[in-house]
């Protein structure tokens, strides 16, 4: 019995080289909630830390709003919080326009807004010692704000629309309990 991406296999040819074929799928939807120092996602995003095809399993997910799981390493507070700043990039505002006519402006985004602003100013030539002083980051959060949002387009990069989508598969959950029953959707 494979982990939820491999379940795919036939379909998606990147599934046979999924480092979860042989996991206990269960691992995959652990229990919500901590019980001491024991984290119960832990061992499901190790097996996935070394997935050779983790991005695409994330794709996947991301694409099928999979609502329950680890996929890709991310569980699904993590996989919203990818689309949210996925959405996010590229999304007109006001104040970074006017940054862009007057670099003497400083502004100061909050922790959520900076993989957006980053990339604005990234996609504008500007370059992360410039980024830093305007938006009263460091170079180094500056660098990580851009890595999230490249990877947050990546991840939602592609035939994501509902026309191109290939038929949804059968939830996670059924498809460990064996039943041929699908999501709710
Ligand atoms: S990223 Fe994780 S869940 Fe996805 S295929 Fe790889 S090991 Fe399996």
């Amino acid at each position: 019995m494979y982990a939820p991406a491999p379940q795919r296999a036939g379909t998606d040819p990147w599934v046979e080289r999924a480092a979860c074929r042989d996991t206990d799928p269960e691992t995959f939807f652990p229990s919500a909630g901590r019980s001491g120092d024991h984290d119960p996602e832990a061992p499901a995003k190790r097996v996935c830390a070394r997935c050779p095809v983790s991005r695409d399993c994330l794709r996947e997910a991301l694409r099928h709003e999979e609502s329950t799981g680890i996929w890709g390493g991310l569980n699904v507070r993590e996989r919203r919080e990818l689309l949210r700043i996925a959405a996010s990039l590229g999304a007109a505002d006001p104040e970074l326009d006017a940054l862009l006519t007057d670099d003497r402006l400083r502004l100061r985004p909050q922790q959520r807004e900076r993989p957006a602003y980053v990339w604005f100013l990234r996609h504008h030539g500007w370059g992360p010692r410039r980024i830093a002083g305007a938006l009263g980051m460091t170079c180094r959060q500056v660098e990580q704000a851009w890595e999230l949002a490249e990877f947050a387009s990546l991840c939602t990069r592609g035939p994501t629309s509902r026309a191109e989508r290939p038929p949804r598969p059968r939830g996670p959950r059924a498809r460990v309990a064996g039943t041929d029953s699908g999501p709710a959707s």
